[in-house]
């Protein structure tokens, strides 16, 4: 349990809310249940919260797609107003429409609310055997640009060679597109800063940079400059760069060598997906999307489980981590540690797990060993 709360604690706005956190003042949190299982776990964190007295107070809100005049698509001014002032969100899984003109929810909510950093702590869980033991890593993927900043369209080339480049003199490429991925100093910089922030606030002594700057010398170059110069300014932490290929191979055959990893988005996306693997998969791993001023939302990495959803079946377990995140986030330790502690002490027990984890019980029957277990 402590190696767990380790990992996963925050500082960020310790400072900020460290009189209300232990004063008992409640705190109101933005929560957009989601879509598919997301209301079912949605409750179990209600209901939990409640159970330990846990002093937040849920705005509820729904993240139907907004289309604005100039034809872009938003998150409704209900979000926008909710999370504007409250600062902190909780957020169950939302549905990505597959097609054109589809636009991703989450990514939406990630560039108007320019969540930076997003991080994921994997833990082994104490009492769930997975083949690796030993996990205790935290992936920092950088969130707002790279191969996600949607700049894509046909290839087009000149037609013929007139002195002038014009629109005229240019012609779609059949068969070939182009998708750009975009790097900045900025965005690296700041991302990279959150990185070292995090492991020196977090007792964490190693960071690797994962690219390909072999490959995408200057996109991955420039991340991993950027990298090795915030680096010059943490001396105590140790700092190492690794080629995202290698670090897969690593992974998967000794990951208990790996402590703080960041790197761009899409290998972020990737590589968490499968740290989450190592310990025991998309039911357990929290997450959170991170931006300035102590903005976050917090989140389960998995997604609606439109195959059980509404089926009472679904694991909590994930987005109560990530409520647990959220919660030292916010300053609230004790609250935190001892909702932490009644969901591993479920685990490590047994006798009550859903389906995925190999048990019969339902997502409102763990909850209530949960609720049990709070002691
Ligand atoms: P998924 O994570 O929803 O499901 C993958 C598999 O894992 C399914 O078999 C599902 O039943 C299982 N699973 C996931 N979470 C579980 C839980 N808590 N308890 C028990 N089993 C669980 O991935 P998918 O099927 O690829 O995606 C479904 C939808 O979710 C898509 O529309 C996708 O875009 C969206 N999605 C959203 C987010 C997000 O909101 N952050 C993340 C990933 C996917």
């Amino acid at each position: 349990g402590l190696r767990y709360l380790r990992a996963t604690g925050s500082a960020v706005l310790r400072a900020k809310h460290h009189s209300t956190g232990s004063s008992g003042d409640v705190q109101r949190v933005t929560l957009i249940k989601g879509d598919g299982i997301g209301p079912e776990i949605s409750e179990a964190v209600i209901n939990i919260f409640k159970a330990a007295k846990v002093p937040v107070a849920w705005d509820c809100v729904s993240v139907a797609p907004v289309r604005t005049p100039d034809g872009h698509v938003t998150v409704p001014e209900e979000v926008i107003h909710s999370m504007q002032k409250n600062k902190i969100g909780l957020k169950g899984p939302l549905e990505t429409q597959v097609g054109k003109g589809a636009v991703s929810l989450n990514l939406t909510l990630r560039r108007v609310f320019n969540l930076y950093a997003n991080v994921r702590p994997c833990v082994s869980l104490e009492g769930y055997k997975t083949g690796y033991d030993g996990v205790n890593l935290v992936t920092i993927r950088e969130n707002t640009e790279g191969e996600y900043s949607g700049i894509e369209h046909e290839a087009r080339m000149a037609l013929n060679r007139v002195p002038q480049f014009t629109s005229h003199s240019m012609q779609v490429v059949e068969g070939v597109v182009q998708s750009i991925k975009l790097i900045t100093k900025t965005a690296s910089e700041r991302v990279a800063r959150f990185a070292f922030e995090y492991a020196s606030t977090h007792g964490r002594r190693k960071v690797t940079a994962v690219h390909k700057s072999n490959i995408m010398r200057r996109a991955d170059g420039l991340f991993l400059a950027c990298c090795s110069q915030v680096a010059a300014n943490y001396p105590q932490i140790t700092y190492s760069d690794m080629y995202l290929d290698t670090a897969c191979l690593n992974l998967v055959q000794d990951p208990s060598q790996f402590d703080v990893l960041v790197m761009p988005n899409l290998y972020g996306d990737i590589l968490s997906d499968l740290c989450a693997g190592l310990v025991g998969g998309l039911g357990l791993t929290p997450s959170g999307n991170i931006g300035a001023d102590g903005v976050a939302i917090f989140e389960a990495v998995h997604g609606t489980a439109p195959d059980i959803a509404g089926e009472d079946k679904a694991n909590p377990t994930a987005l109560l981590l990530s409520a647990v995140m959220m919660l030292r986030h916010m300053g609230f330790q004790e609250h935190a540690q001892k909702v932490e502690g009644a969901i591993l002490k479920t685990i490590r027990e047994a006798k009550m797990l859903t389906g995925d984890l190999g048990g019969s019980a339902l997502c409102s029957q763990y909850t209530q060993e949960i609720i049990n277990n709070l002691g």
